[in-house]
Formats: C-alpha cells, structure tokens, sequence
C-alpha cells in the first residue's frame, strides 16, 4: 500500500461472461436465484485478487455485483416502480428505458451494505464504495409523483445519507458519489446541485469523494464530446462550488480529455483523483504516459493530495483491456513515485 499517489479506479470493471454479457451497460444477468448470488461474490472476489495482484492501493467492488451504477440503487427503493419503465432521455445525450416515481421515495433495507461487507472481508487495504449523486439519479429516472427535479434530489439525498453511513459501518474507508449529470446541468449544480451532494455526506467520518466525467466510452457520449469544442471548461462551473463545499475528494477526468488541466487549481486544497487513463479508447497507456499526466497534474496540486485514478468505469470494455490499463496505471505512478523520492 502506497500512502503517496495511492492508485484506484473510478468504480465499475469489466464483468465475467459468465455473469454478465460483455461489451455492454445494463447487461442483463446470466444466472438466477442463490447461484446468482454466488456468482457476484465470485466476481467480486476476483476483481478484489486482480486489482491487488496489479498493485492499486485503494480497492473497489469493481461493481460486479450491480447492473448499472444508478438504476439499480433506485430500484431497490420504495416509492419505484420497476416494472413500470419509461424512455427518457439521459443527460441531454441519450434515450433509455428507466424506472419511474410512482410515490413518495424511500429506502425500506439497505442496498449494497451486504456487498459492502462483503468486500471488506477479502481484503486489508483500504476501499471505496461508490454510490449514484442524487443529480445524476433524478436524472436516470421517469417521476409522475413529485414533479420537481429539486424536490425529488432532496429526498434522495436523505436515502443516499441513510445509505453511505451503514456503508461506513460495514468498513468502507471512502464513499464517493457519481455525478456525471454536473457536467451537464450547471445552473442545477449551483441552485441545489452540491447542497444536495453535501447533504448525502452530512456527518460521515469517512473520506467523500464526487466523480464528475464525460461518460462512459459509449457512442453517445463520445458524439456528445464531439460537440463540446477544443476546450472542455465544464468543471469550471462546479469545481470553484465543490472548493467551498464538504466533500474532501475530486475525482476528474483527464487523460486525452480536451479539459485544461490547470481548472485543478480550482480546487485548490481538496484530494484530486486525477483521471490518467482513457476510458473511451482500448489503446492502453504506457506507464511513461501516465506518468507524464501525472506530472502535468502535480503544477496544480500537491503531491500528497493526488490520487492517480481512470477518467470513469471501465464497465463496458474488454477484461484484457481493462487489466492492461490498470496495470499501466500503478507502473506510471510507481515512476512518479520514484521522481518524488518515495518508495513504495
Ligand atoms: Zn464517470
């Protein structure tokens, strides 16, 4: 474990075929009943012996136990109907078939705090559990009953809350919260965005983290990336917000992204988990481009506060390739490493 340039990824890795079809979001399961259930711990298992044999520092569940990083937190909600899916379109990018509020929201048992438990039990070092934003989940959803965007993020807040401190309970050393959906709705992000944010982390003792990103590596996404311009200075809306707020870590995209590295300056004091790795590409880093990200990134942000990430999750690319990019990021930061003088 590596207490300088501690390594991670965003979240979501690659699933068995075994499991899940490949090459997908919301791939449906290839099993049922208990040996559905065995066969996510299984999974888990093996993301958690890959991500420790590779040598990050900071484990993840890999998301293998989820089908998707929104829907199936809401899903597990009162207040939802499943059954009863609706076409929206997601982040002003793409359409989707996705649960609809149908009544007053709330969380009946907890969603992922067995998983969480889990995953504490195979392994010492430190982990991180990653929970949908309340933007970003508002967004991945039809709602007939509260009719307000707002109104509706409140509530979640107060479920995601209920949710990240039985999570703290279970061991879970940082919890971070997607929301991609703050690249996109700015004057949302500054009216309630991150007051909601915060109020999903209010009194949690453990590290937060808020991961904003251009999206999977899926055509929607990179059409819309082809619209955005030279420069992408969308976290220049949030991040001078999230400096001020309570969430101790950033998690932003940059490698091969068109973002101007030096917005990190905007959130000057807080851990950056600086994305080093394209997730929209299955060309895999060398080690010494890696390291060169990282160095451009350390003008802007002290080295102990910098944690050497992907831009988003690597759900839907191939185990090999995943692996591959993963491997590049500790050898990369293991140069940097040694640059600054620190043995890991
Ligand atoms: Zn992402």
């Amino acid at each position: 474990m590596n207490s300088l340039l501690p390594v991670s990824t965003v979240g979501s890795l690659p699933k068995p075929s075994w499991l899940a079809e490949p090459g997908s979001l919301w791939s449906p399961w290839k099993l049922e009943g208990d040996a559905l259930v065995e066969g996510k711990q299984d999974a888990l298992r093996i993301t958690v012996q890959e991500q420790r044999r590779l040598g990050l520092d900071i484990i993840s569940d890999g998301e293998q136990s989820r089908q998707h990083f929104v829907t199936t937190f809401i899903e597990h909600l009162a207040g939802v109907d499943f059954e009863d899916r609706e076409t929206v379109r997601i982040r002003d990018r793409y359409d989707a078939s996705v649960p609809t509020v149908v009544g007053a929201v709330s969380r009946e048992k907890p969603v992922f705090v067995d998983d969480a438990a889990f995953l504490r039990q195979q392994t010492d070092q430190p982990i991180k559990w990653a929970l949908p934003g309340p933007m970003t989940m508002i967004d991945t959803l039809s709602d007939r009953h509260y009719k307000s965007r707002e109104k509706l993020a409140w509530e979640f807040a107060t479920i995601l809350n209920q949710e990240a401190k039985e999570l703290e309970a279970a061991g879970v050393d940082i919890i971070q919260f997607d929301e991609p959906a703050f690249n996109v709705f700015h004057d949302e992000v500054q009216d309630w965005g991150v007051a909601t944010l915060e109020r999903a982390a209010e009194g949690l003792r453990v590290e937060t983290a808020v991961h904003i990103c251009y999206g999977y590596g899926i055509k929607a996404n990179n059409d819309w990336k082809a619209t955005l311009g030279p420069e992408w200075r969308q976290y220049e809306k949030s991040f001078p917000l999230l400096q001020q707020s309570s969430l101790d870590i950033v998690s932003l995209e940059c490698h091969h992204s068109h973002v101007p590295v030096d917005l990190i300056e905007l959130i000057r004091g807080k851990k950056v988990m600086l994305g080093a790795i394209d997730v929209a590409s299955d060309t895999v880093e060398t080690p010494e481009e890696v390291a060169d990200t990282l160095r451009n990134a350390l003008r802007f942000v002290d080295a102990d506060k910098l944690l050497p990430s992907t831009n988003c999750g690597m759900a839907p690319m191939s185990r090999g390739v995943a692996v591959a990019k993963m491997a590049a990021l500790t050898t990369g930061a293991g140069l940097v490493r040694e640059e600054l003088g620190v043995r890991g």
